[in-house]
């Protein structure tokens, strides 16, 4: 049998806080430390420890703001927490219960659907996957499309600014937001929920807010833009010769397809070789192995039959310009669902496969072939035996070079983003485990302004500690 788990010890210094916690919240919506750490805060990558002083479950945003000014007063640290697939470590509180979690989850209300506007308004808590539903049943589309699109929540992709498949045609998170209503790091509610496409009034709170992995506030609610509904979708496998066609594919694929592109995603004969290996399901598309693949996806709201002769007309002018070697078009729905699992099944074959050091870079789109090429010799003469898995959104600059049995290849990785002046967090953000990495490769300007940001919303510090930026050790 297995014997009652331990609470773990609470520092008597935040015994009065979290009284006052479950006075202003009710003892219910105040986990003790044992509970909470097994049921709620677990590390997705499995890397951190978590041991939060306690975990709170406020249900409204008046609720929040009643946790946050008491957090505030006591000089509490708050990590905002709400679906736990940050892969950075961002929701994770770092040290020995002296941090405690505030959970967005109880926040679950999709406010309203204005469908005029093209706008729907959901709290922090909502799951991705049920704001896209609401959107489909008034006939539009949100179109933040991510693997983990059924856990994540509304909250978690705002503070995160996560991106995902549909980046190119639709933009990140960024691009998605409207309007936000947040808690500031003193317990007062900013009411932003807007829905203007045009609102020129000075410094853009919201932007401040999105991408700043609750250093600067808990968002509480997120008003997000919809789009028409696109009803037809082409897909196609392109094989390629080598890296150097991508700039010109991508130049050529943009000029027939237009707007109506909507994912140009690379991955490797390594990468298809483990998913081939590690997924007996999947089949190779080709009759022979090709060192890059290209999956080409487009969309458009009508004249599917236009659609798949402008989709026909890139292969044929790819091929004939020495652009791709070969390329198979999805006949129908299943077979671009079969195309679009082999880039699907890439991070779970290399979990099979042994897991890789992840690196979730950017850089820019006319380097991305000489950077991969450049990295995979750097890491291959740094770490003998490693083996690169690079894949990702080429349509937009983000390359997942993955290494497996990589221990060592972080440093040469993020030195070569720094030298093609790429970004060492495309999509994931910067957390805990991406916070060195940052601070090596930003300019003293630029770490100063943030730290500036910080310190000016949040200056006693609580809001979330230690991610994105060092801890302060002014007081
Ligand atoms: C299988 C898988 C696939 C993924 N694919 C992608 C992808 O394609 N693109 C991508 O960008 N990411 C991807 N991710 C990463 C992750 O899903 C995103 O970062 C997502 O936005 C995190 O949302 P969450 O609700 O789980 O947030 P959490 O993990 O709970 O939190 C993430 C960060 O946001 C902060 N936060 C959470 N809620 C709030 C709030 N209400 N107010 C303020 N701050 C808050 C936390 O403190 C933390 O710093 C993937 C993850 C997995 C496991």
């Amino acid at each position: 049998m297995t014997p009652p788990a331990t609470p773990d010890p609470v520092p008597a210094a935040l015994a009065p806080a979290l009284a006052e916690l479950r006075r202003a919240l009710g003892a219910d919506r105040v986990l003790a430390p044992g509970d909470a750490a097994a049921g709620f805060v677990r590390d997705e990558r499995g890397l951190l420890p978590a041991h939060p002083a306690a975990v709170l479950r406020p249900r409204s945003t008046a609720e929040v703001a009643a946790a946050v000014s008491v957090c505030a007063r006591h000089r509490v640290p708050v990590v905002p927490f709400a679906g736990g697939t940050g892969l950075v470590g961002g929701a994770i509180p770092l040290g020995e219960g002296t941090q405690v979690v505030l959970s967005v989850r109880e926040l679950n209300r999709i406010r309203s659907v204005d469908v005029p506007d093209f706008a729907l308004t959901a709290e922090a808590g909502c799951v991705v996957a049920d704001v896209q539903r609401a959107a489909a049943e008034a006939g539009l589309l949100f179109p933040l499309r991510l693997a983990s699109e059924g856990s994540c929540r509304i909250g978690g992709v705002v503070a995160t600014n996560a991106g995902g498949s549909n980046v190119l045609r639709y933009g990140m998170t960024r691009e998605l937001v409207l309007g936000l209503e947040a808690v500031l790091p003193d317990g007062r509610i900013w009411h932003g929920l807007r829905t203007l496409r045009k609102d020129n009034t000075g410094y853009d709170l919201k932007q401040l807010l999105i991408g700043s992995e609750g250093t600067l506030g808990v968002v509480t609610a997120a008003t997000l833009r919809l789009f028409p509904r696109p009803r037809h979708r082409a897909v196609a496998l392109l094989a390629l010769p080598g890296l150097d066609v991508l700039p010109g594919l991508l130049a050529l694929a943009r000029e027939l397809l237009e707007e109506r592109l909507s994912a140009l995603e690379l991955f490797s004969r390594t990468g298809l070789g483990l998913v081939l290996a590690q997924l007996p399901s999947a089949k190779d598309p080709f009759d022979r192995p090709h060192p890059q693949y290209v999956l080409v996806e487009a969309i458009a709201t009508r004249d599917g039959a236009a659609l798949t002769a402008a989709l026909e007309g890139l292969l044929a002018e790819a091929i004939e310009h020495g652009l791709a070697v070969d390329a198979v078009p999805a006949l129908d729905a299943a077979q671009a669902r079969a195309l679009w699992a082999l880039r699907e099944a890439l991070p779970e074959a290399e979990k099979r496969a042994g897991g890789a050091v992840k690196h979730d870079v950017s850089v820019p789109l006319g380097a991305i072939g000489a950077f991969i090429e450049t990295a995979e010799r750097a890491v291959a003469a740094a770490c003998p035996g490693a083996v690169v898995n690079a894949f990702g959104h080429v349509g937009d600059g983000n390359v997942h070079f993955n290494v497996l049995s990589g221990e060592g290849s972080s440093a040469v990785v993020h030195r070569l983003v720094g030298e093609f002046d790429g970004s060492v967090s495309a999509e994931h953000g910067i957390g805990v485990l991406k916070r060195e990495a940052l601070a090596a490769t930003r300019s003293p300007v630029e770490l100063a302004l943030l730290r500036t940001v910080k310190d000016a919303l949040d200056p006693q510090g609580i809001m979330n500690p230690g991610k994105l930026l060092e801890e302060s050790t002014a007081d």
